[in-house]
């Protein structure tokens, strides 16, 4: 290909059928010499290709690349890896003979090329793959637009860097006549050799993906005779290269039966064999919808096959019709106290109530609050410490058949007066310390503790009240992200169709034990209580200091012997610390399942507590919910196979969190409503007997994110906007990869933060890590990691980021890192990402000024860049291709670095590390990396499989090194 091009191989066909049988015949060369020879046309463009031509050329392609991302971020099945290995496979497209005629005919009425009419759809394709309306798709041109060259062999063909522009959501025949004045302006602008509008542009060299374009499309249309030669037959043959020379390739031609034919090449580190062809079965459904539909809008074009659909949308929201309970929570509570009156019910320190005990003291409880007027969908405020008080007031509210709307007196008090007056409750239950941490405020207060003695002189019997499952059983406060917070009203029927649509997952018993460990605030807690009384379980209120030390939680779970843990990643990670850190304290826990909730998690934390106890006692279980939605949503069991693999290239980007439970359904859908395939990120949305009635007071808001549900035949039914994102794995479970509002873009890359998060994870000194993107000044923000090293080790800024720059593309790359003792928390016990502490604001690691070489290593690097740059001074901070240096002259400084110190760097190292601080830590790591765990025992565990990636990893480099020895 250096010599020629796809245009030359039919010049040559044409030449090799004149000159076989010429020569066979013993006769000379039938075709006349050539009037030019190539060499006279690199010289005639070198001559031309100068000043005004050039600058006129350049000025027109740059402000077609302006503003364009730099990498299409493409769905992938792997995350990115760090240097790009050009491994590849194809996948088949063919596109029936009619809709190849549509095609024509949708072309001619356009006036515009087939070549332009797939373009567009190919780039529809890619905007609903992406969401990106802007981007660029390479294109190979013939270049053989004069005639003295057109029959020449030769290297001529060029590609050109085609604008996409799908925003306002055209219809495709908008987007066609865009696409044809794109197409038009490149081809005006053709001589520009692509090679040199990089060398003009300077983009950021990056290891990970081609520069401007990602992504090519091609029509061949170049002529080619079939070869036919006397006395021989001959047959062409498909090669099988093994290779992808961009992220992905659409290769298309006419075929003489009158359909298109082609194949779309990939790039097998990111994509799956299946990803590529439900990404082919995508663009044939396309295709079929824009003959039979030019008109409609590109958001709304046909992408999903019907049988796609079918999975998303049904088989993969199977909802088993549950029956709920037709009660309210209260009088599930009291058939469990008919049946076992005296088992305990409740734990608090050394107190304990059985349940008719905690029964009869909410009755107490509930009918004096009817004397108070307190009566269905009538919202009562409980601001209480933990306390067997706090169990008693919210099951007494429920049975006066009121709402309870709980105010954490941890909250500040601005925002405990916001939500009190909020929520308009007239009565607030409290206790006696916390009255002076109350705002203040006209509403009736009753002291649990002070006043009990009126409470005391009520009746012990049920109430009777009339709520039905409809009516009000909480009220909790969200915030917003407006920062006003909002009231979510929960109905009785939400929770315990909760608690028994799930119970064929969890078969909760009467001899479970539970903690209430998260705040009451939190919906988390609404499991936590209600899981218990209604299964006739004993529910352990876990001081508030004690939530608060992992140790102590750790002990109180031995002995009270719980069984349901409910568990914040966050938190349970610093739990399973201390069996890590002090093995002598490990005791035979009888917890038998652990649910995790609230925010993501990383798996591969998981690790070692899967090594010590093994996948099923106790089953961990990820769930995903909202508050909104009635706590839980999804659910996915765990285990070590779960957990990933050590080999950073099949670990996953988010965090698995399943399948809906049984009466709920998820979608994911895009900006438009339309459901995204399978692998492609899309908002959750939720329907089913989970949602909320709405928010208290915001009917603008719940109508904003409660919409009608598009999906079910049932009139009234609504899907709950989530603002969360994610995308189904090709088994049918979710992946949820972030909050919508948390994606950050980083000199102009979409990031997701989680996948730096999970890769800094999987560092086996890394115990826990959170990645913030920072404001440092407007438009310039920058990447900060916080990591929670293991204590055993030592671990430096320079290994961290040597690590990440292995598996993460540079730009992945956070800029600053701090290590802390622990992450800080949030009331509900997530990681609090606010309370993380401001990197200090010495950067060494970014500083240009000029550092001159230190060590000997860094000093003989020096000498090398300087002679082959031509320059004096090399600092060590200073960027290889900053100060003059381009590919070429890295083969230079690579030959050199060989001479001189062997065989230890690779010339992609030399892209991968362009200053001389990076690139000699690199070269004195190699040696030396595993000597930095100085280890106890369990160390070494951790160390075989860290030497066994390192292993692959050096024989990856190795590759990289023969092929680059091979090109240079
Ligand atoms: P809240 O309403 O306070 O419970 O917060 C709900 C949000 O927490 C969701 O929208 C998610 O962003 C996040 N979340 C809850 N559970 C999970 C989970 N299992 N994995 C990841 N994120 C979660
Ligand atoms: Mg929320």
């Amino acid at each position: 290909h250096i010599v020629s091009d796809g245009w030359s191989l039919g010049v040559f066909v044409e030449e090799l059928t004149a000159l076989y049988p010429a020569f066979v015949e013993g006769r000379p060369s039938p075709l006349p010499p050539l009037p030019l020879q190539y060499a006279d046309f690199a010289h005639w463009q070198r001559e031309w290709f100068q000043g005004e031509v050039l600058e006129q050329q350049l000025a027109y392609w740059k402000q077609q690349i302006e503003g364009l991302p730099p990498v299409l971020e493409l769905p992938t099945d792997h995350p990115r890896p760090a240097v790009q290995s050009f491994r590849g496979a194809r996948h088949p497209v063919t596109v029936s003979a009619e809709v190849t005629e549509g095609l024509h005919a949708l072309s001619h009425g356009a006036g515009v090329t087939l070549f332009m009419t797939l373009l567009a759809a190919f780039q529809v394709l890619l905007y609903r793959y992406t969401g990106h309306t802007k981007f660029a798709v390479g294109s190979p041109i013939a270049n053989r637009n004069r005639a003295d060259i057109e029959k020449m062999i030769g290297f001529f063909v060029n590609t050109l860097v085609l604008r996409a522009d799908l925003s306002g959501n055209p219809t495709f025949q908008v987007l066609l006549a865009r696409t044809k004045e794109a197409a038009l302006g490149a081809y005006a602008h053709q001589d520009l050799p692509f090679e040199r509008l990089v060398d003009e542009l300077q983009p950021v060299r990056d290891m990970s993906h081609s520069p401007l374009f990602q992504v090519m499309f091609a029509l061949q249309n170049a002529p080619m005779d079939e070869l036919m030669l006397p006395g021989l037959e001959l047959q062409p043959m498909v090669m099988e290269a093994g290779t992808a020379k961009f992220d992905l390739t659409l290769d298309m031609r006419e075929h003489g039966s009158g359909t298109l034919e082609g194949s779309l090449e990939y790039n097998t580190d990111l994509f799956e064999r299946a990803t590529a062809a439900r990404l082919v079965d995508h663009f044939e459904a396309l295709l079929e919808g824009i003959v039979s539909t030019p008109d409609r809008r590109i958001a709304d074009l046909p992408l999903l096959t019907d049988a796609e659909r079918h999975q998303l949308l049904i088989d993969w929201n199977v909802s088993e019709a549950v029956v709920p309970p037709d009660k309210c929570l209260h009088q599930l509570f009291e058939a469990q106290v008919a049946k076992t009156p005296e088992a305990t019910a409740v734990s608090f320190e050394d107190q304990n109530l059985t349940y008719a005990e905690l029964n009869a003291r909410a009755n107490q409880m509930a009918h004096y609050l009817q004397t108070l007027g307190v009566g269905p969908d009538v919202l009562v405020g409980i601001c209480v410490n933990r306390s067997l008080e706090m169990i008693v007031g919210l099951l007494g509210i429920l049975k006066a058949g009121g709402a309870y709307v709980p105010l954490d007196p941890s909250y500040p008090k601005e925002r405990l007066a916001f939500m009190l007056q909020d929520s308009g409750a007239q009565v607030l239950l409290t206790q006696v310390a916390l009255l002076e941490a109350l705002p203040a405020s006209d509403i009736k207060i009753l002291c649990l503790d002070r006043d009990w003695k009126m409470v005391a002189i009520q009746s012990k019997k049920n109430p009777i009240n009339h709520p039905q499952p409809e009516h009000l059983a909480y009220v909790i406060y969200t915030s917003g992200s407006t920062g006003r917070p909002k009231g979510t009203l929960i109905t009785h029927g939400n929770v315990s169709r909760l608690l028994s649509a799930t119970q064929v997952c969890f078969h909760f018993n009467e001899d479970d034990v539970w903690t209430l460990f998260h705040s009451y605030a939190f919906d988390f807690s609404v499991w936590e209580i209600w899981g218990p009384f209604l299964y006739g379980g004993r529910l352990i209120v876990v001081p508030y200091w004690i939530t608060r030390s992992p140790g102590a939680f750790y002990e109180l779970l031995y002995r009270e012997g719980v069984t349901v843990l409910n568990q914040t990643p966050s938190a349970f990670f610093q739990l399973a610390q201390v069996e890590q850190e002090q093995p002598d304290k490990i005791r035979p826990l009888a917890l038998r399942c652990v649910i995790f909730g609230g925010e993501a998690l990383v798996i591969d934390s998981l690790r070692p507590w899967f090594e010590r106890h093994g996948d099923h006692r106790p089953q961990l279980i990820n769930m995903y919910g909202i508050t909104e939605t009635t706590v839980h949503v999804t659910y996915f069991p765990l285990t070590l196979k779960s957990a990933g693999t050590v080999d950073a290239r099949h670990a996953m980007r988010g965090s698995p969190v399943g399948r809906p439970i049984p009466d709920l359904q998820v979608y994911l859908l895009d900006p438009y409503l339309n459901p995204v395939p399978t692998g492609v990120s899309g908002e959750l949305h939720i329907g089913g007997a989970g949602l909320a009635r709405g928010y208290l007071n915001r009917p603008d808001l719940t109508a904003e994110r409660f919409i009608p549900n598009l999906f079910s035949t049932t009139p009234g039914e609504r899907l709950y906007k989530t603002g969360d994102l994610a995308r189904y794995l090709p088994d049918g479970n979710i992946e949820y990869l972030g909050r919508i509002d948390h994606q950050v873009k980083i000199r102009g890359f979409r990031i997701e933060l989680g996948e730096i998060e999970s890769v800094l994870a999987q560092h086996p000194a890394v115990r826990d890590a959170v990645v913030l993107a920072q404001e440092d000044s407007p438009n310039d923000k920058r990447l900060v990691a916080y990591v929670v090293a293991d204590s055993d080790v030592t671990l430096s800024t320079s290994m961290l980021r040597n690590s990440l720059m292995e598996t993460l593309p540079d730009y992945m790359v956070p800029s600053a890192f701090v290590f802390i003792e622990t992450l800080p928390l949030t009331p509900n016990g997530k990681v609090d990402r606010k309370g993380l502490p401001e990197p200090d604001g010495s950067r060494p690691e970014l500083e240009n000024t000029y550092v001159s070489p230190r060590t000997s290593i860094e000093k003989l690097l020096a000498d090398i860049w300087s002679q082959v740059l031509g320059i004096k001074q090399v600092g060590i901070h200073d960027n290889f291709f900053d100060v003059g240096g381009n590919s070429l002259l890295s083969v230079k400084v690579y030959s050199k670095i060989q001479e001189k110190v062997g065989d230890e760097v690779s010339i992609v190292d030399l892209f991968q590390y362009p200053t001389i601080c990076a690139l000699s830590k690199h070269v004195m790591q190699k040696g030396s990396q595993d000597l930095s765990f100085q280890g106890s025992r369990d160390r070494s565990k951790i160390r075989s499989s860290r030497s066994a990636t390192m292993k692959q990893k050096s024989e990856v480099r190795k590759g990289h090194r023969s092929a680059n020895k091979q090109t240079a």
